[in-house]
């Protein structure tokens, strides 16, 4: 899988540059740059990028989404010193392909991270006693998540150079203050880019190469660039599925980078000391099935759940396009489930909200901007805690639960807590974390969902209802539930239900 990775980097700069086709009736045409493969194969005609197309395809193909763990991704001005740092150096294109080479490399390591977290999972399952919030702490998933934030950051660089060196090169067109050097300096670099990353996926292998270079032309011809980039990543992955030996051996190539490996060591103990914390937030309600209470201290996490019960959850939306995907797959599988959104999407979508009203789940606060909660000061906090509990009544529905952005509520005496409490809200977070928002592979997000539930054996699953791979997994598992549910192994439940039979008599049966 490391190339279905690559991939996407490589089809989203081929989507980048495939956006001439389409555009070049609004936009004067550019001068054609050749670009040659390293390895001596058949020369790619590359086209600098329109503008605005740039612009519109790096947020379709490769969205910089906000990332989930303590890292986070550079800020414009970070990126724009970055990029005037390597395009006014000596020698620009070896600068820029080393650049790009890094990234390549990075997402290997970031794979073979990967690897090793789904392999602990296999550990873990096949273990009897294990405890409660053990994968949540282990530091395999520290630095898997400082991996996955570093790739994050690297792949919002490469995408930010791009399309920099695009605009500076379509100057040229317009505006006779860019200087001749700065615009062949912008197409050296476009060339680079182009160049490294489709070296890097060649020096795979001969097969890989091949399919590689087909895609990228047939991206290329293709004005449908996000179902091409979609569909080739699916092809790609089922390469690898079949290539598993020759990923192992590369993976393990991948493990020898110590330049890589040191710089995602350095990040692991600052997020494993969020995820201790947050761990630590947990542990008074874990496995003693405690009924979650209305108190600050209240949390439930799925812990408290009897075994065989599953509770759904997609947070972050609602989205205009894949919210609704979420809510058919549900109705086709006669299923409710949980889901916390962000009031400023919430206010802007009130038909999907009312759909979903009317389906009959549950629906919860996820703050007004999925803004980090302990950081704030009580202006803040009023922001994303109060207001958007009214954004959602104004919406037609009152939320009994809200859960904190990045699952970051801060220490059980915090104002956050207390804010919660306050509103009459209980805490909910999760104990199956599907990582959908960083791993684009439908079938690994679902596999590493089961592994996870296999060790867990009840909970809350935590999903986001605005990636296409979390609609596309989720499907999946749905499909298990309610074959399961069939057999009497599994229930699944809304939050609202698991609440309400946790606090009876009886508890849940
Ligand atoms: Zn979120």
């Amino acid at each position: 899988m490391n190339r279905f990775h690559l991939l996407v980097v490589v089809a989203s700069f081929a989507a980048l540059a495939s956006c001439t086709t389409n555009q070049s009736a609004l936009l004067p045409p550019l001068p054609e740059v050749e670009a040659h493969v390293i390895s001596g194969g058949a020369p790619i005609r590359m086209q600098p990028v329109a503008l605005e197309s740039a612009s519109t395809a790096a947020s379709s193909a490769a969205p910089l989404e906000p990332v989930r763990s303590v890292a986070s991704i550079p800020s414009e001005a970070s990126l724009e010193k970055e990029f005037q740092a390597v395009i006014s150096s000596e020698d620009v294109d070896k600068e820029t392909r080393q650049y790009i080479d890094r990234v390549a490399r990075i997402f290997y390591r970031t794979q073979a991270l990967l690897n090793d977290y789904d392999a602990k999972l296999d550990d873990y399952a096949k273990q009897t006693n294990v405890a409660d919030g053990a994968l949540q702490t282990d530091d395999t998933y520290a630095r898997l998540i400082s991996a996955w934030s570093l790739r994050e950051e690297t792949t919002a660089k490469i995408t930010y150079f791009y399309k920099r060196a695009n605009e500076i090169a379509h100057a040229r067109m317009n505006d006779s203050k860019v200087s001749k050097d700065l615009q062949n300096r912008a197409l050296l670099m476009n060339r680079a880019i182009r160049n490294t990353v489709v070296s890097s996926a060649n020096s795979t292998n001969r097969l890989a190469k091949q399919n590689l270079l087909k895609e990228l032309i047939e991206v290329q011809k293709s004005g449908a660039f996000s179902n091409q980039i979609l569909n080739g990543a699916r092809e790609t992955s089922d390469f690898y599925e079949r290539n598993k030996l020759q990923l192992a051996r590369e993976t393990e190539n991948a493990r020898k980078d110590e330049e890589i490996n040191q710089e995602i060591e350095a990040r692991a103990p600052e997020i494993k000391a969020a995820l201790a914390e947050q761990y630590e937030k947990r542990t008074p309600q874990s496995v003693g099935a405690i009924a979650p209470g209305l108190g600050r201290s209240g949390m439930m996490n799925g812990f408290e759940f009897k075994t065989g019960r599953w509770a759904l959850t997609f947070d972050d939306g609602p989205h205009s396009t894949y919210t609704p995907q979420a809510l058919a797959n549900l109705k086709a599988n006669d299923m409710k489930a949980t889901f916390f959104w962000i009031a400023q999407n919430v206010s802007k979508m009130p038909s999907i909200v009312k759909q979903a009203q009317a389906a009959g789940h549950t629906l919860a606060n996820h703050s007004y901007t999925h803004a980090n909660l302990p950081k704030l000061g009580p202006g803040g906090l009023r922001h994303e805690i109060i207001e958007s509990t009214t954004v959602d009544v104004q919406n037609g529905y009152r939320p009994r639960f809200f859960r904190c952005p990045y699952g970051a509520c801060g220490s059980q005496t915090s104002a956050v807590r207390q804010k919660i409490a306050d509103l009459g809200l209980v805490s909910v977070t999760w104990n199956v974390d599907s990582l959908d928002w960083q791993d684009k592979n439908p079938q690994s997000v679902y596999e590493r969902v089961k592994k996870q539930m296999a060790v867990q054996k009840r909970g809350i699953i935590l999903f986001h209802d605005i990636h296409p791979q979390s609609i596309a997994a989720s499907k999946m598992l749905m499909a298990d539930f309610a074959a399961g549910q069939k057999k009497g192994i599994y229930r699944t439940v809304t939050i609202d239900q698991a609440f309400d039979e946790l606090n009876t008599a009886e508890g849940m049966k």
